[in-house]
């Protein structure tokens, strides 16, 4: 850093306490510092103002040596400056608008070029993270129209953000999981257009998006990528079901929501069948009895029923693993179906 300019890490925390401080002014602090914030690292921001409940942040880059595009020599002549407006991130709950000065170089072959900046695609009005958030949102969120209101922009450019993820996903490498669930998805603008949404049924993240819903569609991804795919969970109809089971043309196991979960039961009755099958007569009867034990939650359990489970776990360790599979499914996590496949099938 040059000309006694300040160099801090400053963590969001602290700027957000400098920020209520001077709130009652127009101008809400002016500082040169380097910010520690997701998407901008190592910008230096000059100013930060609140502008009709928008923050703006005036941002620029340390001067840092550059190689000339055209000849490769290194230069540090600085040539002159531009201001770029580029709408950024919510942050703390407010949009965000970024006021670039962007530094021109020159080289002594007579070359003028823009400095490299990591936080901003070249020509681009918004941010990497802007797009990035806007795109993750586009996937999530119900409507195309919360996407919009929250980033602070039109519908349509919520939309074809939304068709550029979708384009870009349909076109690059993409191995899918084990388990994957199938949504439907249907913005509220683009009217009587559905599209699918493939996402990891145990974290819920989404893979991929398909720009439609027609059977061909899924039948030829479900082909080029589906080949770890074991379990699709979906609520749609059974023509798309049976157009998924052909597709993957081997045995899978299509359920929807509803039923997925009777099968966890259904799964864990049939290892609690096998395993009491060798038990003594009495036991078995008992447990046959007490079978809810194993069903409901183990916090919902009475002492006298925690001892009862308990019990019966100790006499199998396969009963026992199974039944915390379930405990484990009841977390949230779906591994237990791909486990317990293993015991029954
Ligand atoms: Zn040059």
């Amino acid at each position: 850093m040059k000309n006694g300019e300040k160099k801090h890490s400053f963590t969001n925390s602290f700027i957000l306490k400098m920020l209520n401080n001077k709130r009652k002014k127009g101008e809400l602090c002016y500082m040169k510092s380097i910010m520690n914030m997701p998407g901008l690292k190592d910008v230096l921001i000059t100013k930060i103002e609140e502008i009709e409940g928008k923050y703006a942040l005036y941002i620029e880059l340390p001067k840092v040596p550059h190689t000339c595009p055209s000849c490769r020599s290194i230069t540090s002549k600085v040539h002159d400056y531009r201001i770029q407006r580029i709408s950024h991130l919510k942050w703390f709950e407010r949009l965000t608008v970024l006021y670039y000065k962007r530094r021109r170089y020159s080289c002594s072959c007579g070359k003028r070029f823009s400095e490299k900046s990591s936080f901003i695609d070249r020509y681009q009005r918004f941010s990497k993270e802007w797009n990035q958030a806007i795109q993750i949102l586009g996937v999530k969120s119900p409507t195309f129209k919360s996407v919009a209101e929250k980033m602070g922009t039109s519908i349509s450019t919520v939309i074809r953000r939304f068709d550029k993820v979708a384009e870009k996903q349909l076109t690059s490498g993409v191995t899918l999981p084990k388990i994957i669930a199938i949504d439907e998805y249907k913005g509220d603008t683009n009217a009587g257009k559905f599209q699918l949404v493939i996402a990891n049924a145990e974290t819920h993240e989404p893979i991929d998006i398909l720009p439609n819903r027609r059977k061909d569609t899924i039948k030829q991804y479900l082909q080029e990528y589906g080949d770890q795919v074991e379990i699709v969970v979906m609520d749609m109809n059974q023509s798309f079901k049976a157009a998924v089971k052909d597709a993957l043309n081997r045995p899978v196991i299509i359920a929807d929501r509803f039923h997925y979960c009777r099968y966890i039961y259904w799964a864990l009755d049939k290892v609690r069948r096998s395993v009491q099958g060798e038990w003594h007569v009495y036991d078995r009867k008992r447990l046959k009895r007490m079978r809810y034990v194993f069903y409901k939650r183990e916090a919902q359990l009475n002492e006298k029923q925690l001892w009862e489970l308990n019990r019966y776990r100790s006499l199998s360790p396969l009963l026992k693993s199974a039944h915390e599979l379930k405990g484990f499914y009841n977390k949230g996590s779906i591994i237990y179906v791909g486990v317990l496949k293993q015991f029954t099938l």
